[in-house]
């Protein structure tokens, strides 16, 4: 009798944490087939992305290979971005892949499947404002965060020369977005502009004037609202600039259009509010998505569409018992590939599937080296409990490491922290090229 063939699509937080048990527990057994289908080769955790654009992180230290993961856990990888679902006949189809040159590498292909599971992720959603995609840098991918750390250090650098020759310029920053994600972004540039300082660069803290402007009425909208007044304070001391009830209309060289009609210049922009699943997925015949295009689940994580089809991470719409959804966290695609790992095994074994159940454990921010701010729920009372400091930058690491764990074990994750504490003696405490 045939093995079923287990499709992953995205190796990212969820996917290759899921992708990997499967190779470990099925895939070495020859009791699967396991394919995890990435448009990139290597994987590097989503909430580091913030420090890889600030230079806070090296990504070519922290990245994973998938093919040589693959080889260690038991699955195939095959490079190629997801073009096309077709259900009915059970099999996907990748993009041809390109060269540098625009020249093809790889021909269009398809892969057939028994059991798909769709771990693609979200993208920033801009909400179609006007100049948005043409004038701001995201932070979806490693590139993009390496592509805003080149213009960040070239400006730099244009900057400590201008200064040298005695016109000194200021740096400003608009950051579209008081989610963690431009909370966060907004300390890293204070740290990267200290780091830059120390390392010879003719500027000083007071080049750098970072705006964050946000439509809602507080920053951090997903966290409690004294843990945002704490960041709030902790922002000011850095000299930040909170703009709250700012809904930006139009965004342009000069800088980002406000509803009441005001212009705030910005040199470099970024947009960082607000998520939305790949816009292909709702185009794909027979899938129902969400108007943000997240593909529609049960509780089981099974999409509504097809029972074969699993979703996990930011892609999944995902219903609770209390009318919420599953909100778009690295927490939340850590749960979820572990419920679909035990709901595969139970469909494999004609057993009954369980519904998933999000845990919610807190939230926790770090404003770079200069505090990390965040809420603990306590799982007998519900209620939530603030922990900042070293506790609170110790618990928010804690996340990572789980995701490492998940995939290297203790003992590698153990080496891996050793050999991260070495680099911080050996290499510069910036990425400075
Ligand atoms: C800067 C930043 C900071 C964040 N900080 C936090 C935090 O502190 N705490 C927290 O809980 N969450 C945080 N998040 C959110 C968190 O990163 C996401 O919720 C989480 O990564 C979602 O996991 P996922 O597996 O669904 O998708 P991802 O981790 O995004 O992985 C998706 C994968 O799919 C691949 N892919 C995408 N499209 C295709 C395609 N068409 N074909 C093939 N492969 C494809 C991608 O290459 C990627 O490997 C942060 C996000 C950002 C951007």
């Amino acid at each position: 009798m045939a093995i079923p063939r287990i499709v992953v699509v995205g190796g990212g937080a969820g996917g290759l944490e899921l992708v990997t048990r499967l190779g470990n527990k099925l895939g070495r057994k020859g009791q699967a087939e396991i394919h995890l289908v990435d448009r990139n080769p290597t994987h590097l955790w989503k909430p580091l992305l913030h420090e890889v654009a600030t230079g806070s992180l090296d990504s070519g230290i922290d990245e994973v290979s998938y093919r040589a993961h693959a080889y260690y856990h038991h699955f195939r990888f095959h490079l190629g971005s997801l073009k096309d679902i077709r259900l009915h006949e059970r099999y996907i189809t990748l993009a041809a892949t390109l060269g540098a040159n625009g020249e093809e590498i790889q021909p269009e292909r398809v892969l057939t499947y028994d059991y798909l599971v769709m771990a693609i992720g979200s993208q920033t959603n801009d909400f179609g404002t006007p100049g948005a995609d043409k004038h701001c840098a995201f932070l979806d991918s490693r590139q993009e965060a390496d592509r805003f750390h080149k213009q960040l250090i070239q400006t730099f650098l244009r900057l400590s020369s201008q200064a040298s020759l005695g016109s000194p310029k200021k740096l400003r920053i608009g950051i579209v977005g008081a989610g963690a994600t431009g909370v966060e972004l907004a300390a890293e540039l204070h740290n990267t502009t200290a780091l830059l300082q120390a390392y010879g660069l003719q500027l000083d803290s007071g080049d750098l004037a970072v705006s964050i402007l946000e439509a809602g009425p507080r920053i951090l909208p997903a966290l409690p609202e004294r843990l945002s007044r704490a960041v709030v304070n902790e922002l000011a001391k850095l000299g930040i600039d909170v703009r709250t009830s700012t809904r930006i209309t139009q965004v342009d060289s000069a800088g980002f259009h406000t509803a009441d009609g005001s212009v705030i210049e910005a040199d470099i922009k970024v947009w960082a509010a607000g998520v939305k699943g790949p816009d292909f997925l709702s185009q794909i015949e027979g899938l129902e998505t969400s108007p943000t295009n997240q593909i529609l689940v049960h509780p089981s994580l099974q999409s509504v569409s097809d029972e074969r089809v699993f979703v996990i991470g930011d892609c999944a719409r995902c219903p609770q018992p209390d009318g919420s959804f599953v909100p778009p966290r690295a927490q939340s695609a850590h749960q979820m590939a572990s419920h679909v790992f035990r709901n595969l095994m139970a469909t494999m074994e004609g057993r009954e599937l369980a519904d998933f159940l999000y845990q919610d454990h807190g939230s926790l921010v770090s404003l770079s080296r200069y505090s990390t701010v965040g809420s603990l729920m306590g799982n007998l009372s519900g209620k939530s409990m603030m922990i900042e400091g070293k506790v609170a930058r110790f618990v928010y690491i804690s996340l990572y490491r789980l995701h490492q764990i998940a995939l290297h074990g203790y003992i590698r994750t153990a080496l891996i922290m050793f050999s991260a504490r070495i680099n911080r003696i050996i290499r510069p405490r910036l990425k400075l090229h």
